[in-house]
């Protein structure tokens, strides 16, 4: 039997019954999955119990949907507060895996999957990748960074299940890249936006079209802001069909993109319950009205979150998508309610940056940040200041300080940092609040 798929392709679901279910009945499930979930916490988890405790909250007073926003926020200070596993729901021996990111103070942030955790995280990545035509025709290069970072291994496992052929890269040797891109006729990809800017960037040096001399056609890109701007340059250059992803290690990782209509990222109502806020009331605001995002994770078993404030802005898209899912929206992530600077799809604190720097005795505790895009790629440049007696005119003793801090700089922000030192007294001063970051990086 000849079977047609030309135009079905756009059409495809993942879980058709689960991503278009009517309005009423994914209300009916979430409160019902939030319920179990609060009674769950309540009565097994120390820090859920105390937190509730304290504001006077039972897992009965739960009783519409709207009742959420009786249960305390959770920050992402809880989760150094309780480094490594006080906050785990489930015994060490039911935790398949650990993906760990930087803290703000030196201190990481762990967080651990259940064998079902990863399962429903392969999962959400599996309905997007459905929802953008990529399957088992399709041939994924993962250029997000494997390892402690969930990006890698996030996008690998969505493709793999989808039966897509992944070719896990993970970053640099970019040169390579673009020849295995060649080579093993790659149409999908997953990235930074900068990276895969770099990667035209020098695609192009090498003399290769990734329009004419690929076959690539798909590019999910996330792990730091981009705007529609840089979207329309990214297409412009290569050719290449670009579709917005988002997640974060606390959710698990990477995990929601865009469908093909390309108008907010979907949000699966079974896994994630999205509330945005007005970050300085904490009240809800309408639906299209931009604010802080705060996410429970409906199923998550080893690492759950009730009402984690992610500090991201953005929007509930009150309109249904033409798709025909009907699970919520967001709109793209327009900017931060901290300072926290994110380079190369790392994140990074500057009350990280001053912890590291005051573990050294040769420096002053004044210092600068400055960031640039330079070749599509971030730079963080360090200036800091040493104390006249650690001043030396010895040039030699002067190049191994400055690689001692850049080394102490890589092993704690997982990042490259570019040290200049500076003469005691020569960088600005602040009264009141300081400005020691300078972010040059334009994303139009
Ligand atoms: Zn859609």
């Amino acid at each position: 039997m000849k079977i047609f798929s030309v135009s079905v392709i756009n059409m495809a679901y993942w879980n058709k019954e689960i991503e278009c279910m009517p309005q009423e009945e994914i209300k009916k499930r979430q409160l019902d999955m939030l319920q179990k979930l609060i009674a769950h916490l309540y009565k097994d988890n120390k820090f859920y119990h105390d937190k509730m405790a304290a504001k006077g909250v039972v897992p009965e007073d739960i009783k519409t949907l709207e009742d959420i926003t009786k249960l305390p926020f959770m920050y992402k200070q809880d989760l150094r507060d309780n480094y490594p596993t006080k906050m785990f729901t489930e015994p060490i021996d039911k935790i398949v895996r650990f993906h760990v990111s930087s803290g703000t103070t030196g201190k990481p942030t762990l967080v651990g999957y259940t064998r079902n955790d990863l399962e429903f995280w392969s999962e959400a990545l599996a309905r997007s990748l459905t929802s953008c035509g990529v399957g088992e025709k399709d041939v994924m290069q993962v250029s997000y960074g494997y390892g402690l970072f969930t990006g890698g291994l996030g996008a690998h496992y969505g493709a793999e299940k989808v039966g897509a052929t992944v070719l896990p890269t993970g970053t640099g040797n970019t040169e390579r890249q673009i020849e295995l891109m060649q080579d093993l006729g790659v149409t999908a990809i997953a990235c930074t936006p900068s990276y895969f800017i770099h990667m035209i960037d020098v695609a192009k040096q090498k003399g290769v079209d990734i329009r004419k001399d690929t076959v690539l056609r798909r590019a999910f890109l996330g792990a730091e802001p981009w705007t529609e701007g840089m979207r329309k340059h990214i297409e412009e250059a290569s050719g290449v069909k670009a579709y917005d992803i988002y997640g974060m290690s606390e959710m698990a990782g990477p995990m929601y993109t865009e469908c093909e209509e390309r108008c907010g990222i979907h949000i699966p109502w079974d896994i994630m319950y999205c509330e945005v806020v007005d970050p300085e009331t904490d009240e809800p605001v309408a639906p299209g009205q931009k604010g802080e995002l705060v996410v429970t994770m409906l199923k998550k078993e080893a690492f759950p979150l009730v009402r984690y404030k992610v500090k991201d802005v953005t929007c509930i898209m009150p309109e249904p998508c033409k798709c025909g899912r009907t699970s919520p929206r967001i709109a793209r992530i327009t900017g931060r309610t901290d300072d926290m600077l994110i380079i190369r799809g790392i994140n990074v604190f500057p009350s990280q940056i001053e912890h590291t720097l005051l573990q050294i005795p040769e420096v002053e505790s004044h210092y600068m940040i400055i960031v640039d895009r330079i070749n599509a790629l971030d730079v963080l440049t360090l200036q800091v200041e040493i104390k006249p007696e650690a001043f030396s005119d010895k040039v030699n003793e002067m190049t191994d300080l400055k690689k001692r801090i850049e080394n102490e700089m890589k092993k704690y922000l997982n990042v490259a940092v570019k040290v200049e030192l500076k003469e005691s007294g020569s960088l600005p001063r602040f009264e009141g609040k300081s400005k020691r970051v300078i972010d040059r990086r334009t994303y139009e």
